[in-house]
């Protein structure tokens, strides 16, 4: 399906919905459809770096960076899941009010996770290197290769 079949089946909020066709057609991305959101990512051997939910999106970030990345986004909600990444959870009211800074921050999600195969560098000297495995947006464990969670 293309990116545009796959945000009408999502059906998100029109916040949110803007939001994401201004990122598909501004980046190329792969999307995927899962349950309750689509995923996208900079490449198929790429990690996600945003999810599109009915009410909300999910941006990966990292840890180190998120705060400042984040800092002029009132209703990012900070979520450090793994020493390797952080997520920013941004309701649809919030993706309203701070479009363009949240398109700009998806583009940063998009280029950190572009950088290299699904390996993101930790905490310095701590955790050292870790695969980036997807997880799943709603309990946050790691999801199957297919895509299904134990959540859903
Ligand atoms: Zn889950």
């Amino acid at each position: 399906m293309s990116h545009d079949a796959l945000l009408s089946d999502l059906r998100p909020e029109s916040a949110i919905d803007r939001l994401a066709r201004a990122l598909v057609a501004a980046r190329s991305v792969r999307t995927e459809r899962r349950s309750d959101y689509v995923s996208l990512r900079p490449g198929s051997d790429a990690a996600i770096a945003v999810y599109v939910h009915k009410n909300r999106v999910s941006v990966a970030l990292d840890p180190l960076e998120a705060p400042s990345l984040t800092h002029g986004i009132t209703g990012a909600d900070l979520q450090r899941i793994t020493p390797a990444t952080t997520y920013a959870v941004i309701d649809a009211a919030s993706v309203g009010r701070a479009h363009d800074a949240v398109l700009e921050l998806a583009f940063k999600a998009l280029g950190w996770r572009a950088q290299g195969p699904r390996f993101a560098v930790g905490e310095r000297g701590r955790q050292g290197a870790e695969l980036v495995r997807d997880t799943c947006p709603t309990c946050w464990e790691t999801i199957a290769l297919n895509g299904e969670c134990r959540c859903s």
